[in-house]
């Protein structure tokens, strides 16, 4: 009698690497024949659909993470569907007795999650799932009274109570047999993710190497150098002074127990309290991504529902299309805003601070309903994650936990005289506007007549004049915000 083989299949989804996989590893430890599989399930059935510029990262990750597993003697199989029909096709035709995947909160809602379940359940498949998108399970991280924390300060004290996350675990080292499933399954190309005529994502090639090598690569130069200025230099665009890791942790090219630990392991060699202050500031970053993973793990309706729910009541303009193309192509008359949503379009990303800046433009000055920008920075957000973006527009709102208070309203010519003092970033991304003298860069309606003519702008006709009034726009968002405190219903 021949022993039975034991097959499973390991269902990636946002873990696109090898190493420190715990679903991967877990296989390879536990079973015979291994079926690595993707799933594109564009169907908006339970979760959303990955927006264009994540969809050309997801291309290249999925060729890099093929490569990748080939040299454990794996293959990866493509499918595009709707992702229980698959699954079950996919259970169906190769007789696994297990399937084993890591959680994501993008995809893996309760509704979505239920489903699988009860569907492996009936086809006799054993499921696994591990939480390796966290530092620290969610399950695990909560206060006596109730399942999630809601304030980023105490969450962030019981994460350090609970101490450090478990160390990475490396690649498996052990060649398995690998199984492929070609009945229904299509190459990464057949994906058809990324565009053609027009290819408008030509430029992200130039800033961006999506894939495991790269990540790992980014993150161990980052560690070794910009963490410890990161602090002093995170809040000015033009210094390139973050990671850029945001895309790599989104697909989980990285897992953020390689980041944690790559990031702490410099602490005790800091030689000076400065310099632990800027890898500590680091660290908390990190923490904001896990409180909103926790977040959004919790409470799934985060996604279009606020989390504070006053803000139901909230009277958001009715969207004026004109506005809105202006300010998604960058031509608000802003500066600092038209940069940013320029910088986003061209490259896929867009620096933290101006994140604010652009973010609370549209939902103070503009008073468009934050679910409306949310909308346009996933489509057009290589980085785009459900967690942070949910959490980081409902922040900026003042409608999400721990949120920056409503009233609390950016100011677009402040926030660019103090974080693009010679005005770099602008000029890079507002090429029009290069000529301009620092002193009206950030304005340039109050530049008299004639510095215009020398900076050869024709204000109206080479860059707008200011889609709104700032000052005005900012105490009708004042007043709003105060209603809303006072309606009753
Ligand atoms: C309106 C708005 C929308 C956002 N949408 C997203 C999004 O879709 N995807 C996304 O990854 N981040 C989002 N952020 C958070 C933040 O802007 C990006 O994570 C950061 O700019 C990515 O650049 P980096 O990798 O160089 O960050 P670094 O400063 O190097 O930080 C390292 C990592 O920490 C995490 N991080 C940093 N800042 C934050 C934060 N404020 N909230 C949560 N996690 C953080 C990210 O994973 C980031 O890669 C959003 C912020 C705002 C204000």
């Amino acid at each position: 009698m021949f022993d039975k083989k034991k097959i499973v299949i390991v269902w990636f989804n946002h873990d696109l690497r090898v190493r420190d996989n715990s679903a991967l590893t877990h296989a390879v430890d536990n079973f015979d024949i291994i079926i690595p599989v993707y799933i594109h399930d564009q169907s908006e059935k339970f979760f959303r659909a990955t927006g264009a510029a994540s969809c050309w990262w997801l291309h290249h990750s999925l060729k890099s993470l093929e490569k990748s597993l080939a040299t454990l003697g794996l293959s990866l199989s493509i499918f595009q569907g709707q992702t229980a029909a698959v699954l079950r096709h996919i259970v169906e035709k190769t007789k696994a007795e297990a399937l084993v995947y890591n959680f994501s909160t993008d995809k893996h809602n309760p509704f979505c999650r239920s489903q699988i379940s009860n569907l492996l359940h009936d086809l006799n498949c054993q499921e696994t799932v591990f939480f390796d998108q966290f530092l620290y399970c969610p399950d695990s991280v909560h206060p006596q009274n109730s399942h999630y924390y809601q304030v980023f300060g105490a969450f962030y004290r019981a994460c350090q109570l609970i101490g450090s996350p478990p160390a990475p675990i490396p690649a498996p080292n052990k060649k398995k047999a690998s199984k492929t499933v070609s009945d229904g399954a299509c190459s990464i190309d057949d994906l058809r993710l990324v565009p053609r005529n027009p290819d408008w994502a030509a430029p992200f090639s130039t800033m961006w190497t999506p894939g495991e090598n790269t990540a790992l690569i980014k993150a161990d130069s980052f560690c070794e150098q910009g963490v410890f200025s990161y602090n002093r230099q995170r809040d000015f665009p033009c210094l390139d002074a973050s990671s850029q890791l945001s895309p790599h942790l989104h697909f989980g090219e990285i897992s953020i127990r390689t980041l944690w630990h790559k990031t702490n392991v410099q602490l005790p060699r800091c030689p000076t309290i400065e310099h632990e202050e800027e890898v500590q500031s680091y660290i908390r970053q990190l923490m904001w991504r896990e409180f909103y993973g926790h977040l959004l793990y919790h409470n799934p309706h985060l996604q279009t529902e606020p989390m504070n729910k006053t803000f139901k009541k909230f009277e958001w303009k009715e969207i004026d299309g004109t506005l809105l193309k202006a300010w998604k192509t960058g031509n608000t008359g802003y500066p600092i805003i038209d940069a940013g949503l320029r910088q986003l379009w061209q490259t896929g990303w867009m620096h933290n601070r101006v994140r604010m800046i652009v973010s609370s433009f549209f939902v103070k000055h503009l008073r468009f309903d934050w679910h409306e920008g949310e909308a346009w920075f996933w489509d057009t957000l290589v980085d785009a994650n459900l967690a942070n973006n949910v959490g980081g527009w409902q922040w900026i709102a003042g409608c999400g936990a721990d949120a920056a208070p409503y009233f609390r309203i950016f100011n677009p010519v402040l926030q660019s005289q103090k974080f693009d003092v010679q005005g770099t970033y602008i000029k890079q991304w507002v090429p029009e506007l290069k000529k301009l003298s620092n002193k009206y860069i950030h304005a340039p309606w109050e530049a008299p007549r004639d510095v215009l003519e020398q900076a050869l702008i024709d204000l109206g006709e080479d860059y707008p004049y200011p889609i709104v009034d700032s000052d005005k726009a900012r105490k009708e968002a004042l007043l709003a915000y105060e209603e809303m405190k006072h309606s009753k219903n």
